[in-house]
């Protein structure tokens, strides 16, 4: 991989913001909030940091959302009622893991706005 100004450049890194890949002469800085590009990046990396959102896996909610499927599942296969616990926790995982994955979805839209 090289630098994506300087072709002829190997890069060490990635910008954490845009995911450019630079090379170590001139191209990457390195901040308190990682690797950057240029100051617009920088700049968008704290405000992603000064809104506190670590950025939360998309695979843990997927995983979520799978495991209260396997539950609704479970529950409606092997109990009679439809009101059972497994039922019941199936039913929050699938809303707890929908609801963080709408959040990032919201989040990345505001953050990777096109670029004027
Ligand atoms: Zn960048
Ligand atoms: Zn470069």
């Amino acid at each position: 991989m090289n630098c994506y100004r300087h072709r002829d450049r190997v890069a060490v890194g990635v910008c954490a913001a845009c995911g450019k890949a630079l090379c170590g002469d001139e191209c990457a800085h390195d901040g308190a909030h990682g690797l950057h590009c240029d100051a617009s990046c920088a700049r968008r990396l704290r405000r992603r940091e000064a809104r506190g959102d670590a950025p939360v896996s998309p695979v843990w909610s997927l995983l979520l959302v799978a495991l209260g499927v396997a539950l609704l599942v479970y529950g409606y296969r092997y109990s009679e009622w439809t009101m059972s616990v497994p039922n019941l926790l199936g039913m929050l995982f699938v809303w707890y893991g929908a609801v963080l994955l709408l959040q990032r979805m919201a989040r990345r839209g505001a953050d990777d706005a096109p670029p004027p």
